[in-house]
């Protein structure tokens, strides 16, 4: 089968892979209706974390060809989407509502891989969720978000506390970010914030239910949300970056007593303990539950409440990829989706 593996910085190939296989009883195998590129797929393309033969792709729908003999859940047949981390979906962790720090939690990112035509997801039952029967096409972008970028806008916005009379600012206009603001916005937020300098993005976090747009960033973006909250700063603050100056414009954003949900993949971030300590804010991220969310998603989705899928502005066949690693890394595309 052809899959999408990443040999160095700036260098990602389509290249035949193993076929998958059915190994352990709790494995399924998928065969891929649509993957994307995701923004942290960036990273190590642009040299900020190894690659050397790294299999791409963590956000996966598709349709069930096998399952082992202890699956329960899903059968050959079913349309599912996945979390971007394998989770058994019964130990401590999981059960306590964070599947993606699961004791059997592994990232698809580097290991499965699911830019490719295919893919084995182990612990099926506790990482994959069927749709309620084939979706129509124009569902499918939304449905492939759900497998991270809305999972993780989601998870954002919930660590964030975003909800009813609160007012929520988003520090990050990628795909991520943008999403968290449509998370605050189903969410209840009265006000939400959107810090982007991008006309195309501004465009969208309006669509998605910003109230508010914020151009400048850093100590200046700081000033101008303290502006618009009566000097106090926000209650609720996504951070959808990951750099030493996202997470402190989060941080100084937010009101004491309020909350910072991060989802920016963290990089040399140093927070100064001084500064956290009189700060007074709540601080709670990471590698989203995705799977927690999924259920509630998908549901929002099937009934056409929610429209995440218009993240994806440029369409590639797999065979393309790379020119889809270029798009996104020139920021000539938000996200890109890409078809077997
Ligand atoms: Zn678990």
């Amino acid at each position: 089968m052809r899959g999408v593996v990443m040999y160095g910085p700036g260098d990602v190939r389509v290249v035949e892979r193993d076929e998958p296989h059915i190994v352990e009883p709790t494995d399924a195998v998928i065969r891929l209706t649509a993957t994307c590129i995701c923004g942290s797929d960036l990273w190590p393309y642009r040299g900020a974390e190894p690659a050397d033969g790294l299999p791409m792709g963590h956000e996966y729908v598709g349709v069930v060809e096998e399952v082992g003999s202890a699956v329960e859940t899903v059968k050959p047949g079913d349309f599912v989407i996945g979390s971007f981390v394998i989770s058994d979906g019964t130990c401590d962790i999981c059960r306590a509502g964070y599947p993606s720090r699961c004791v059997h939690a592994q990232f698809v990112h580097g290991t499965i891989g699911t830019q490719s035509d295919r893919a084995r997801i182990p612990y099926a039952d506790g990482t994959l969720v069927a749709t309620p029967g084939m979706p129509d096409d124009d569902l499918v972008p939304s449905l492939l978000a759900a497998s991270d970028v809305l999972g993780t806008g989601w998870f954002a916005a919930v660590a964030a506390e975003a909800g009813p009379g609160k007012t929520v600012a988003v520090v990050g206009d990628g795909a991520v970010g943008l999403l968290g603001i449509l998370a605050a916005r189903e969410l209840g937020a009265e006000r939400i914030i959107a810090m982007s300098r991008h006309a195309d993005r501004q465009a969208l976090a309006r669509e998605f239910g910003a109230t508010d747009i914020v151009e400048e960033r850093g100590d200046d973006g700081v000033a101008r949300i303290k502006e618009l909250t009566d000097g106090l700063g926000a209650h609720s603050v996504i951070e959808a970056v990951g750099t030493q100056e996202s997470m402190m414009q989060a941080i100084r954003s937010t009101r004491p007593g309020g909350h910072v949900g991060y989802v920016g993949v963290s990089h040399d971030v140093q927070l100064p303990g001084d500064e956290l300590f009189f700060s007074q804010v709540h601080l709670h991220g990471g590698p989203a539950p995705v799977r927690r969310f999924l259920p509630d998603l998908i549901d929002r989705i099937w009934k056409r409440q929610i429209d995440p899928g218009k993240v994806f502005d440029l369409e590639l066949p797999l065979a393309d990829a790379a020119a889809g690693y270029t798009a996104m890394d020139q920021r000539r595309a938000i996200k890109v989706l890409l078809r077997p």
